[in-house]
């Protein structure tokens, strides 16, 4: 396709580390290139399938605005497995510094293709900026190279980062004023996740943050949080929103479509779907607790379930034993969330509170439930529950003990003890179905949001409008 001189060209290089982070920046040049940009999407070889899966209809003629580029993960280099190129894909936590060491080497390869790419050069003509993942550090460098400026994308919402701003600043974790958020922020800090990705300079010195989120959700949190950096912060999403040919039911397969058969059998309304998002993992007495309740109340459920692999037998067998399919669907896989969120028979969704799933609960105008396991999933929450009134809260006090070890360790850690007991979860799922007063406010306000979401991304909302004004200042 013939591009005009003056149209800009991202490049974008997701943080590979999750799917969670794959997803949201696929689709943010899926959003690029509808709005007239032209965009690479540079990822690993392990994770090009599902990038090129999200942007076939936009990458082939006669749109072509989208090409999607896989680089080799220097995994075995680092001391890794090869194909090692996300975290859930570790032997164990301890080869999470050679995965960050990898990566280093990977922003050399991505830079050594942006500067003597024939193929840049000729057909995608120089980049006009570079969205980076969170974690890709050696991005700044490249930009500063290339003479363009570096926006990041940590997949996080602006309130979070605007939390994580000040607790930045002002530390009080170390002053000994604690709450859940503050005690999950030291978790990080303890874990040294930050500095493994080297990113706190990385933070302070980017051009801008693309936010997927959109103003009329956070409060003033994206202004605030561009008040606070002095950065350029575009909110551009729900970027869920926009990918349709993904939530068609007919076009999925497999476990996918299995669902989706059987959410057709429900009544509307009526089933809880349960998801701690991509990774997800608790403590095996934990899960059982979780289990005992979804088995016993009064609503089908869906339920995502990572880690069963690593679970010890006797938790394996009675996973076997103790669910009924007709009322509680495990499923162990993949499960197509956005169009489960969007079927008619779901009422209620109980979330590890992630941004990805908090986003799109929001777009489907979902009530939700609340379980925070790590980071600022905390600060996600008090969002949903005290500011949008969408939410009820578990009650989870503290962070879950090695979630951050992508899911390996929890399912086989025994003595990691129990927080939320069978009747807390039952009582919170009765609140979260409630058929009265409560739940049909918490139901209303859920349904404005979506309504604003969408506006947001039609044209002339403010997620479209903020797109146009990020592309306009590049091409100026
Ligand atoms: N997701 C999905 N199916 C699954 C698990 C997760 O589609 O079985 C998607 C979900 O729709 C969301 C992302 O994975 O886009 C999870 O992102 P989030 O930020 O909520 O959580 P994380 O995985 O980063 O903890």
């Amino acid at each position: 396709m013939e591009r005009a001189a003056a149209e800009p060209h991202f490049v974008l290089v997701p943080w590979q580390g999750t799917i969670s982070h794959i997803i949201p920046m696929t689709d943010i040049g899926r959003l690029l290139a509808c709005h007239g940009a032209a965009v690479t999407i540079i990822t690993t070889p392990a994770n090009a399938p599902l990038v090129q899966s999200r942007v076939e209809d936009l990458a082939t003629p006669p749109h072509g605005a989208i090409t999607v580029t896989a680089i080799p993960f220097p995994a075995a280099e680092a001391g890794l497995p090869d194909g090692c190129e996300r975290l859930d894909l570790l032997r164990s936590p301890g080869d999470v510094p050679r995965f960050f060491a990898a990566n280093k080497q990977f922003g050399e390869a991505v830079a050594r293709y942006c500067r003597g790419s024939e193929a840049m050069l000729r057909l995608r003509r120089r980049p006009s900026c570079v969205v980076a993942g969170m974690c890709h550090s050696w991005a700044l460098g490249l930009g500063r190279e290339l003479g363009v400026p570096c926006y990041v994308f940590h997949g996080f919402g602006a309130f979070a980062l605007l939390c994580i701003e000040y607790l930045y600043k002002h530390r009080p974790h170390e002053a000994g004023i604690t709450f859940a958020a503050t005690a999950a922020f030291r978790a990080i800090d303890d874990h040294g996740l930050w500095d493994d990705a080297g990113d706190t300079e990385f933070d302070v010195a980017v051009d801008g943050v693309v936010v997927n989120s959109f103003d009329e959700l956070e409060h003033g949190s994206c202004a605030l949080l561009a008040e606070a950096t002095g950065k350029n912060v575009v909110a551009v999403g729900p970027v869920s929103l926009f990918r349709s040919p993904h939530v068609d039911p007919q076009a999925m397969t497999g476990d996918a479509r299995r669902v989706m058969e059987w959410l057709d059998t429900k009544e509307s309304k009526s089933v809880v779907y349960v998801s701690f998002g991509s990774a997800g993992c608790m403590p095996p007495a934990q899960v059982m607790q979780l289990g005992m309740a979804l088995a016993s109340c009064r609503w089908p459920v869906v339920w995502v379930v990572k880690g069963a692999d690593s679970m010890p037998d006797d938790v394996k067998k009675w996973f076997r034993e103790s669910f009924d399919s007709n009322k509680c669907l495990v499923v162990r896989g993949w499960a197509p969330q956005v169009a489960i969120l969007a079927h008619r028979a779901v009422g209620g969704f109980l979330t590890h509170c992630g941004w990805g799933s908090t986003l799109e609960a929001i777009a489907a105008g979902m009530p939700v439930a609340t379980w925070p396991l790590f980071a600022e999933q905390f600060l996600n929450e008090r969002l949903i529950v005290d500011v949008l009134g969408v939410g009820v809260s578990v009650g989870v006090t503290k962070p879950t003990e090695n979630v951050l070890s992508a899911g390996k360790l929890n399912g086989s850690r025994a003595d990691i003890e129990v927080e939320v007991g069978m009747e807390q979860v039952m009582k919170t799922l009765e609140r979260l179905m409630d058929e009265g007063d409560e739940g049909e406010q918490r139901r209303r306000k859920a349904q404005e949001l979506k309504t604003k979401a969408n506006r947001a991304l039609e044209k002339g909302g403010s997620s479209y409008m903020n797109l146009e004004k990020l592309i306009q200042s590049l091409v100026s």
